[in-house]
């Protein structure tokens, strides 16, 4: 009956996953969710280019 799917948007593509089924990563304690490893991949790749260029 109350079968609420939450979506969310993949911050990589801009698609909308549903948090369920979707890849998750954990940033600054914020979840993301990703219709796909390589968007997770990507989103993390460049999460630490960012966080590189301040600093070092
Ligand atoms: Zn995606």
């Amino acid at each position: 009956m109350s079968e609420s799917k939450t979506f969310t948007k993949d911050p990589t593509c801009g698609m909308n996953v549903e948090v369920a089924t979707a890849l998750h990563a954990v940033r600054d304690g914020r979840t993301y969710s990703f219709c796909s490893d390589q968007c997770r991949a990507r989103f993390q790749a460049v999460s630490a280019g960012e966080a590189v260029t301040c600093g070092s």
